[in-house]
């Protein structure tokens, strides 16, 4: 049993190359690997939505992974962990308050370090919990991606909350926001819910608002979010991928409210800020690294910090489970295959690529109209994500206004067998994938 939970934990660090830790929090947080028998392993999930999503989007990378640990071949299956509650147990209060507010509580400003790259950012978002409200408002981080900014607002969240525990703070990914728009939109359901989540805060920080590219709808609801917001003296801190006068399709109006309060952007950490990182991630798990490893890691990792603590993580269980301390060689061979720091694509690009191209509306594309056209721009657009940035049907699903993953695959595959029929087809996708490959060179 012993065995099973260091392999599991071990595991977890490993996939952390290529999830958020919001992400393993939600999901992973409560698994536990059950059992290992005859080339079978069995995950136990604490609910439903944590077994599907593991068993849709990460069942082959659990079974490498154990794989590469073991030396073994399993097939992974997920079961549900049956919860007997005692009869009128009340979860009362507790239960219900904090966790609402989005917040990671290990992203705090303890755990990041300061560098050359972010001593800005970071000194702004410091001064903003002081004075939240105030000072900078908005305050709009930007960075490439991997670099920190989830993990500052999050800090400035948790910083808040701790000196004003009273202090009402959400933090929601803007694609949260959007989808919950539509939806409310959608079901003809009185936006008055919605509204109250997103405006009787203190602290309101929206994460990846390039998202709001060419969304009409949702950008004049968040322009009146905004608004009340401000007026009220609330704080209101943003990221994006990049400065809000880039964002294509962005209202002007908006830019203009983004660029009002400070701007702050984030660079690639220099050596000494990398090595820092590592060894702060090393002893945050325990383990103590020789400077000659952190810093061989530090020189060869040009990636961003995401895929820095990944190969230190992937270090770090290759080395807990073979038992020996890492070695150069063992170092070496898990750089070797790490992946380069691949092109980064963003969503918003290929999804406005294919709207422009099929002269569809981006907010009528992932609306629930079947019109052959938009039907066809759908598809196309799912296609690409599927095959440009490798997103999972789930996520591509979200992308397109929270449709099933099922309904992704199938326009998927609808595309992929047309394309072996229609040159004029095959022509289009061409077009396009030069077009958003050319944006992001
Ligand atoms: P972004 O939102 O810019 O894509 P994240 O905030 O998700 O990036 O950061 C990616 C990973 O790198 C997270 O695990 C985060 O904790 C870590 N990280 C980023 N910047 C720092 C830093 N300055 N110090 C420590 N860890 C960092
Ligand atoms: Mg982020």
């Amino acid at each position: 049993m012993q065995n099973e939970v260091k392999l599991w934990k071990n595991t977890i660090s490993c996939l952390e190359t290529e999830l958020s830790k919001a992400t393993i929090g939600a999901f992973f947080a409560d698994t536990e690997l059950l059992s290992l028998e005859e080339g079978k392993a069995k995950i136990l999930c604490s609910n439903g939505i944590s077994a599907d999503y593991l068993r849709n989007r990460y069942k082959t990378k659990i079974q490498d992974t154990l794989t590469t640990l073991t030396g073994k071949d399993y097939t992974v299956s997920f079961e549900v962990k049956k919860v007997t509650l005692p009869q009128d147990q009340d979860l009362g209060p507790i239960f219900k308050s904090s966790q609402n507010d989005g917040l990671v509580v290990s992203y705090n400003f303890d755990s990041l370090v300061v560098g050359f790259s972010n001593r800005l950012a970071v000194s702004v978002a410091k001064a903003v919990v002081e004075q939240p409200g105030s000072l900078h408002n908005p305050l709009f981080v930007h960075s490439g991606v991997g670099l920190g900014k989830t993990h500052l607002m999050h800090a400035v969240g948790n910083a808040i909350k701790e000196r004003n525990p009273k202090a009402k703070v959400l933090y929601s990914p803007a694609e949260s926001f959007g989808n919950a728009l539509i939806k409310a939109i959608q079901n003809r359901r009185p936006t008055s819910s919605f509204r109250k989540k997103y405006r009787m805060v203190d602290v309101l920080l929206i994460d990846d608002i390039q998202f709001f590219a060419g969304r009409q709808s949702t950008q004049e609801e968040f322009f009146n979010t905004f608004n009340e917001l401000h007026l009220a003296n609330k704080q209101i801190v943003l990221a994006s991928d990049r400065h809000p006068s880039e964002i294509k399709k962005l209202e002007q109006r908006l830019v203009s409210r983004f660029s009002g309060g400070m701007v702050a952007d984030m660079q690639e950490p220099d050596l000494d800020m990398k090595i820092e990182i590592l060894r702060r991630k090393a002893r945050e798990k325990g383990a103590t690294l020789k400077d000659e490893v952190l810093l061989q890691v530090a020189e060869q990792i040009t990636g961003n910090i995401r895929q820095l603590e990944g190969v230190l993580n992937q270090i770090l269980a290759i080395s807990a489970s073979q038992n020996l301390d890492p070695t150069e060689e063992l170092v070496a061979g898990v750089i070797k295959n790490t992946p380069c720091p691949q092109k980064f694509i963003s969503t918003e690009d290929i999804v406005q690529s294919v709207c422009d191209h099929f002269g569809i509306d981006l907010e009528i594309m992932s609306s629930k109209k079947r019109s052959q056209n938009i039907v066809l721009t759908r598809q196309v657009t799912a296609y690409l994500l599927r095959n440009l940035s490798q997103m999972s049907f789930k996520d591509i699903g979200e992308v397109l206004g929270g449709r099933d993953h099922t309904t992704v695959i199938h326009g998927v595959e609808k595309i992929e067998k047309n394309l072996k029929e229609s040159p004029l087809l095959k022509n289009q996708i061409n077009h396009l994938r030069v077009d958003i490959l050319g944006k992001t060179s």
